[in-house]
């Protein structure tokens, strides 16, 4: 699984808006106070608080 890195570029994290970087086939949010990681099923980040995890 690869996300592109432009796709990146436009991702930002629901909660706190801070970019996400790809990590594992997760999404991580740069965001230290935040910490939440975001899964990507099939290809496609979910980005919804309530799938996110913390890191
Ligand atoms: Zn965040």
């Amino acid at each position: 699984m690869k996300i592109d890195d432009w796709l990146l570029e436009i991702l930002a994290c629901p909660a706190c808006k801070s970019p996400l970087r790809a990590e594992a086939g997760e999404l991580a949010c740069t965001s230290e106070s935040c910490g939440l990681v975001y899964p990507v099923r099939d290809d496609i980040p979910v980005l919804l608080v309530d799938e996110a995890r913390k890191a």
